[in-house]
């Protein structure tokens, strides 16, 4: 297919999967076009996701930080607030970011294409920018337009009901606000609101925060948090929402139902994947019920020469996935025989405490019927944790019970998403208790719990040679 083409492979969207795709093959000696339909490259993540989320939350931290250093002596005053320069410090973080990626791109001959891509034919895509209209030639293809929130149906249109996107704006000031949704992104901008001083609430269908982590684990993350957040409304919907001068008063069901006011709501009820307007029938490739596409190993979909990476081809919707399956993608389409290929993709809640976990969990071990043997290790024990004001923290690790090799971790405490890589490395590895047991890590530091977690299941050092 596409014969004489003008790209060995065209990229639809400049996000992380699609970014780092395009600087594989281009290394890798193809001709890459990468069309982004946003003026920056960088996708969700960088623009209106993980890095402008984490400036924020870096500044939620110092200022947690504070208000514990004032309990061990040391007080700094209270914190004023200069919204602007806020602003000015995310946008700062964020240029430098995206305007690394345009350098990155111009070193390797990667062609940038700003406009809005859809397929015309398998091996064609028409790019329309502004008045102007392209067409692009190509022999492979990989889709990466990854996904947009979830706009809960029955919100009215006000611009003080935001999704992640409006809420990582900082629109304005404010004292109350409401959270839909009780997952990581949720529960991040409930973080960064609440050091602005706004009281947050929550709201969650489920029965729990943080679904998919051990419970008790959750439980030691939400008495942290217990002073950062109003209300947690467990298995709770919202039943209403109207639009007045005073805010955003909403139902959430009960008996009896809740009637609350808000200056904010911030819907981050889940994630849908961007293929609608792409013409995929023109490419042949039928999305699933949910608008996701299927990719087999190689990030290849039904159709051989076209791939499709990142939050588009379905769960974890996570920046470093996208980035691993457009690695894949781009070698796959030089001919390389990579394949996708990993035993763990590990979740950071980067709030403050930090939350994060990888693998198999000892709820779901234990719902599954698995036999596991677990090390917790309480950072109350950890010089450094106690040193930090942290003793509130935890590291435990999942082992199987007959081989004694570490199948999952879970971490709660400052650089918790730090420390988890190094489950990972173990878990990818194959390493059993004692190769994390017997490794030295540095005294006194955090990332020794994750040593001495071995310690504290019975028997996990002893039993092996
Ligand atoms: P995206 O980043 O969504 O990029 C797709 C790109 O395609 C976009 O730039 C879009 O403009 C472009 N595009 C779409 N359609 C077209 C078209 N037809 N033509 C041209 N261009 C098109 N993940 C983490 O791992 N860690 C985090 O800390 C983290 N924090 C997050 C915080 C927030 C608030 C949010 C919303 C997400 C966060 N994520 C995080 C998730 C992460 O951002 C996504 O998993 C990641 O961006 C997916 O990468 P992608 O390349 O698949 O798609």
């Amino acid at each position: 297919t596409g014969e004489g083409a003008e790209f060995d492979l065209a990229i639809i969207g400049g996000g992380p999967g699609g970014y780092s795709a395009a600087f594989r093959a281009a290394d890798l000696g193809l001709r890459v076009a990468l069309i982004e339909k946003h003026a920056t490259l960088g996708g969700v993540c960088l623009n209106v996701g993980c890095i402008p989320s984490k400036a924020l939350l870096h500044v939620a931290a110092v200022k947690e930080e504070a208000r514990r250093l004032a309990m061990h002596g040391v007080t700094l005053g209270e914190p004023t607030l200069d919204l602007d320069k806020l602003k000015d410090f995310k946008s700062a973080t964020i240029g430098w970011l995206t305007g690394g990626l345009a350098q990155m791109a111009r070193q390797r001959k990667v062609e940038v294409i700003h406009g809005t891509a859809a397929f015309s034919s398998p091996d064609g895509l028409g790019v329309a920018a502004g008045r102007g209209h392209r067409t692009v030639g190509f022999r492979h293809c990989i889709i990466a337009v990854g996904s947009s929130s979830i706009r809960l149906p029955f919100l009215p249109e006000d611009p003080r009901i935001v999704d992640s996107t409006g809420a990582l704006e900082l629109p304005f000031i404010l004292e109350r606000m409401l959270v839909i949704g009780g997952g990581i992104i949720g529960l991040e901008m409930a973080t960064v609101y609440s050091a602005l001083g706004a009281k947050v609430d929550v709201v969650e269908r489920l029965d729990g925060l943080l679904t998919g982590v051990d419970r008790d684990a959750v439980e030691i993350w939400q008495t942290e948090n217990a002073h950062r957040f109003g209300d947690i409304f467990l298995e709770a919907s919202l039943e209403n929402a109207v639009a007045g001068s005073d805010g955003i008063t909403v139902t959430i069901a009960g008996s009896p139902p809740v009637e609350r006011c808000y200056d904010l709501v911030l819907q981050a009820a889940g994630r849908r994947p961007n293929g609608a307007a792409l013409g995929l029938e023109m490419a042949g490739i039928e999305p699933d019920a949910r608008g996701f596409i299927a990719a087999d190993s190689q990030m290849r979909t039904s159709v051989p020469h076209i791939f499709a990476v990142g939050d588009i081809t379905g769960e974890p919707m996570l920046a470093h996935k996208a980035v691993h399956e457009g690695h894949v993608a781009a070698e796959a389409v030089a001919g390389m025989k990579s394949h996708f290929d990993v035993s763990v993709i590990p979740s950071v809640a980067y709030t403050d405490p930090e939350i994060a976990w990888v693998g198999i969990t000892e709820d779901a071990a234990k719902a599954a019927g698995r036999k596991v043997r677990v090390g917790k290790f309480p950072w109350a024990a950890s010089g450094r944790a106690i040193a930090n004001g942290a003793a509130y923290g935890t590291t435990r690790l999942v082992f199987d019970q007959e081989t004694l090799r570490v199948i999952g971790g879970v971490i709660v405490g400052p650089n918790a998403g730090d420390m988890i890589g190094e489950i990972c490395l173990a878990i990818e590895m194959g390493a059993d208790a004692v190769d994390i047991g017997r490794t030295i890590h540095p005294h006194p530091t955090l990332g020794e719990t994750i040593g001495l977690a071995t310690e504290m299941s019975e028997g996990v050092c002893t039993d092996l040679p």
